[in-house]
């Protein structure tokens, strides 16, 4: 069993789109959405959202519909069973909500496969409509967001929650996978043999770029699904071959793939 930890983002990192943004598009809402977009938090407008699209008859089945046809890459889903069967532990987290991955992990059949989703917790309430609500309480002011970089959302930051899955896993290589800007927070939480995988020319690859100084992880860059796969799975067969010769760390960086030069900006 690898003491390796792969934690992914969801949206445009497993999915190839910004699940919100697809299931409104696809029920066509998409003008309703960015007229009131202005006016609150994403979060709390994607509950909105849910009202407004249950008031126009559309239901739980239509919105499961257009989850099923998610865009994905066709290697990531072999991706993650090979990180899997090579005995890693698989995490999601994500800005999406548990109702959007949950209905899209389980009609791939890779639901089991992930041992926790940290997300924004949803419910379909007694009339049909999904309710979203935030991670994070951002309305309760006794315990605000506590976020060092002010770039995450004021319903999750995704270090809070590396933070805590870090300290379950004190004696485990993390590997985090990601592209948003939501996504630079946590990759400051990485330790020195942490690795960290930014999708290239994503918010997050920019952000890193600007500041490798503060990255303390390994960066290997991937840009579509099949990359994601030919960087990702060797480099968990190369941890855990480090592991099995006494952790001889040295074998990590002769595969190092595709890593960012430092003078990419
Ligand atoms: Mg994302
Ligand atoms: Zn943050």
């Amino acid at each position: 069993m690898a003491g390796i930890v792969v934690v992914f983002d969801f949206d445009k990192t497993i999915i190839d789109c910004d699940s919100d943004n697809w299931v409104i598009d696809e029920l066509g809402a998409t003008e309703l959405f960015n007229q009131l977009l202005p006016t609150m938090p994403w979060n709390s407008l994607m509950d909105r959202m849910m009202k407004e699209l249950h008031d126009l008859g559309k239901t739980i089945e239509d919105i499961t519909e257009v989850l099923k046809r998610t865009p994905i890459h066709p290697r990531i889903i072999p991706a993650i069973k090979s990180a899997h069967d090579l005995g890693c532990d698989l995490k999601i987290v994500s800005d999406a909500n548990t109702f959007f991955i949950e209905t899209f992990l389980k009609h791939h059949g890779i639901w089991e496969l992930f041992s926790e989703i940290h997300t924004n917790p949803s419910f379909i309430d007694d009339e049909g409509r999904l309710r979203i609500f935030p991670h994070h309480d951002f309305t309760n002011t006794k315990s605000p967001l506590d976020c060092n970089t002010n770039l995450c959302p004021p319903n999750m930051c995704k270090a809070m929650v590396i933070e805590k899955i870090q300290a379950c896993n004190t004696d485990k290589k993390f590997i985090y996978l990601g592209d948003g800007i939501g996504d630079f927070c946590p990759s400051l939480k990485l330790k020195n043999g942490d690795f960290l995988m930014p999708r290239k020319n994503f918010p997050v690859w920019d952000l890193i770029c600007k500041n490798q100084k503060l990255i303390k992880a390994e960066i290997h860059q991937w840009s579509d699904g099949q990359e994601m796969e030919h960087v990702l799975i060797p480099l968990i067969k190369a941890i855990s071959t480090a592991e099995t010769n006494n952790g001889d760390s040295t074998q990590i960086v002769s595969v190092k793939l595709q890593t960012i030069p430092v003078t990419a900006h």
